[in-house]
């Protein structure tokens, strides 16, 4: 079975998940944005080996290991989407701005698109285009888990920013009415910062995208 674990990364408590198969031990991790050693602990605490890493986007709170973790395992880097390359390029700066550990650049070993899979000992996710926040960003799908990996494209009680070069609200907004809740609304997000929520609870309730 899969099962995952969400460790708050970075002084921007992202929420990094380590997701693994209890069976195999087999790990992918979400989303390294930073504290490698607290991410290596995580994982050999829940007794799984990171195999591969799996980006939604490249803003430096959610990539700015990315570099650091696939050179010291030895593990290829999968997503987002090629649009996010300008992001890449940008993460020196952005550790910079934000005072974060210089961060470093990277080529993806695979870029996502929409409509793409990953796998993970033998269990399938689904990849959704979800621009709008950054125009490469991706989303992760198990219909096995019921869960859905969603970075900044949606939070419980809110939305991503859309004030970043290349953002855009409407774009934003239609990635998810059409590509997130087609998933369906018992399906539990897990958003790139604070608790998890359900895409029910969200069109019921989130000012942002009620009633759509
Ligand atoms: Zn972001
Ligand atoms: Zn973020």
């Amino acid at each position: 079975m899969l099962r995952y674990l969400t460790v708050p990364v970075t002084a921007f408590q992202q929420n990094c998940s380590i997701v693994y198969d209890d069976a195999t031990k087999q790990a992918a991790i979400i989303d390294p944005g930073g504290d490698v050693e607290t991410l290596k602990a995580a994982a050999q605490e829940l007794g799984v080996k990171i195999e591969q890493i799996w980006l939604t986007h490249t803003h430096i709170d959610h990539a700015g290991a990315t570099a650091t973790l696939a050179r010291e395992l030895g593990i290829p880097i999968v997503g987002p989407h090629p649009a996010d390359q300008f992001w890449i390029d940008l993460l020196p700066q952005q550790s910079a701005m934000f005072g974060f550990p210089q961060a470093e650049r990277f080529t993806p070993t695979r870029w996502l698109h929409d409509g793409d899979t990953v796998e993970l000992a033998g269990y399938t996710l689904d990849v959704r285009h979800c621009p709008g926040h950054t125009p490469g960003h991706v989303v992760f799908h198990s219909r096995e888990m019921k869960r859905a990996f969603v970075g900044d494209v949606l939070f419980a009680g809110s939305i991503g920013r859309t004030d970043f070069p290349q953002g855009d609200h409407a774009t934003l907004i239609a990635s998810i009415t059409q590509r997130l809740w087609p998933m369906g609304d018992d399906t539990v997000f897990i958003p790139g910062h604070g608790p998890e929520s359900t895409f029910g609870a969200e069109r019921r309730s989130n000012p942002y995208v009620r009633g759509t």
